[in-house]
């Protein structure tokens, strides 16, 4: 805990792992002679660097940038980028560690890492978001490369930054590699159903985690939190498989819409004129309510299916508590780690279904490999095409956690089951590579 000081949200990560391989290290005493557990808990290298920009008044501003590359036992580094003012080398080192278990498990040739900074787009104009993503790419280019680095988005990245940066990082190199970044727009070497892949994907987990219990999305109530990538395809997944999803929210409240969340709308305001959540209840009207952050809690609202999908230790032990109260049966986190320890104790506890985000979540960064497999090939797939093998990816990660957690003497533990099936798949090929 020393050399990691100050990292709560590291720690919180690692420990939620180590609680789970008390028993493989019981089947594989070998893993402590190599020193295995403490090695894949120290990233193999991480980037810290200055990121000064101009704004549109002329004045000189100074953002922090990280990269901090994992693990590479099984590929090239591959995790997204975040930009929010919360960003420091602790939240980027958790989301690091986590993606580095989270690529095994989709059986794809993909390291771990994961960047971003401190840098808040909120209310920046078009002109400024660039500058910066030039600035920060101008730095970041050098330890980046398809079999290198490959970096995608994350909260604040989206399509508009990681153009920048794609485009930045060409220019610099003069070379055309289009692997070196993953959720590019489909003008430049992008995949068809990347953009709702990690959405669907968690959807497509908690179907099948349902089908444990002969049930379906079918006629349940579903809350989903935040309003951004995940939360938006997400919503409509949901959806198309007959749910009706009654609430989603921003960092400033939630709307609650017993009608349904018309998700049309939602786009607009989100996706094309980058307004707040209480601006759906202004234009939907009559009997769409807006609960500021301060007067009441998302996981208030009663559902049978809770997938939050905005940022980590979002959903409290007591947030927990009122959805199981309420008869919440399933949870899929679509964000990366959004449930404190206290929470899914709770949850496991009561029997819900609890697929943890490092399974859950992971259909973003498969269809990402899926991505640069066509950009190897110089190929363009369907999107059905690509939705099929984001659906089947899904299920299998599925069937490894649920067959996992049952072969370790936890059945239904997906928790354990992601932990212990993501470790063994890096802690195999780090054994076979030698003590590097
Ligand atoms: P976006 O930036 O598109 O959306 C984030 C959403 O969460 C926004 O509605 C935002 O509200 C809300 N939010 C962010 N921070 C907070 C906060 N501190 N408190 C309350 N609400 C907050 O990000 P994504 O949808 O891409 O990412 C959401 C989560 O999913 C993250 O945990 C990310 O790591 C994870 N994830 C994303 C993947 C992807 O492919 N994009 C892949 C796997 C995981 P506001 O606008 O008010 O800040």
């Amino acid at each position: 805990t020393r050399r990691n000081a100050g990292e709560p949200e590291f720690h919180q990560a690692v420990h939620e792992v180590l609680e789970s391989l008390g028993r493989v290290v019981a089947k594989h005493p070998q893993y402590l002679d190599l020193a295995l557990i403490e090695r894949i808990c120290e990233p193999e290298r991480q980037i810290i660097f200055r990121i000064p920009w101009v704004d549109d008044k002329g004045r000189v501003q100074i953002n922090r940038g990280f990269r901090v590359q994992f693990n590479s036992a099984l590929g090239p580094y591959k995790g997204g980028m975040r930009f929010h003012p919360s960003v420091n080398v602790g939240i980027i080192k958790f989301l690091g560690f986590e993606q580095t278990f989270k690529n095994a498990l989709t059986g794809m040739p993909i390291g771990g890492g994961k960047g971003g900074s401190d840098f808040d787009p909120k209310g920046k104009s078009d002109g400024e978001i660039m500058r910066f993503c030039q600035s920060l790419m101008t730095e970041l280019h050098r330890h980046l490369g398809e079999q290198t680095d490959v970096p995608a988005g994350d909260i604040g990245v989206g399509g508009r930054e990681i153009g920048y940066m794609f485009g930045q990082y060409k220019r610099l190199n003069n070379r055309y590699e289009a692997g070196v970044f993953t959720g590019k727009a489909l003008a430049y070497g992008g995949s068809r159903a990347r953009t709702e892949a990690t959405g669907y994907g968690n959807t497509y987990f908690v179907q099948a985690m349902l089908a444990t219990k002969k049930t379906a999305f079918e006629g349940k109530r579903v809350v989903v939190s935040g309003s951004g990538n995940v939360a938006i395809y997400t919503i409509e997944k949901v959806q198309s498989f007959g749910g009706k999803v009654i609430s989603c929210s921003d960092s400033s409240g939630h709307v609650v819409d017993e009608a349904g969340i018309d998700l049309g709308l939602l786009k607009e305001i989100k996706d094309v004129r980058r307004e707040r959540i209480s601006e759906y209840a202004r234009r939907r009207g009559a009997g769409v309510h807006f609960i500021p952050a301060d007067k009441g809690s998302v996981w208030d609202v009663p559902c049978q299916v809770a997938m939050p999908s905005a940022t980590q230790n979002e959903l409290s032990g007591k947030d927990a508590r009122a959805l199981v109260k309420n008869g919440v049966m399933a949870v899929g986190e679509g964000a990366n780690m959004p449930c404190t320890p206290e929470a899914v104790k709770v949850f496991q506890e009561a029997g819900v279904l609890f697929a943890p985000g490092k399974a859950a979540n992971a259909g973003g960064v498969a269809t990402s490999a899926l991505e640069m497999q066509q950009n190897a090939s110089r190929d363009s797939w369907t999107f059905e095409q690509t939705e099929a093998r984001l659906a089947t990816i899904m299920r299998n990660i599925h069937d490894t956690c649920h067959q996992t957690a049952e072969e370790y003497g936890a059945p239904g533990d997906y928790v354990l089951g992601a932990n212990i099936a993501g470790f063994v798949r890096v802690a195999e090929a780090m054994r076979m590579l030698g003590v590097i």
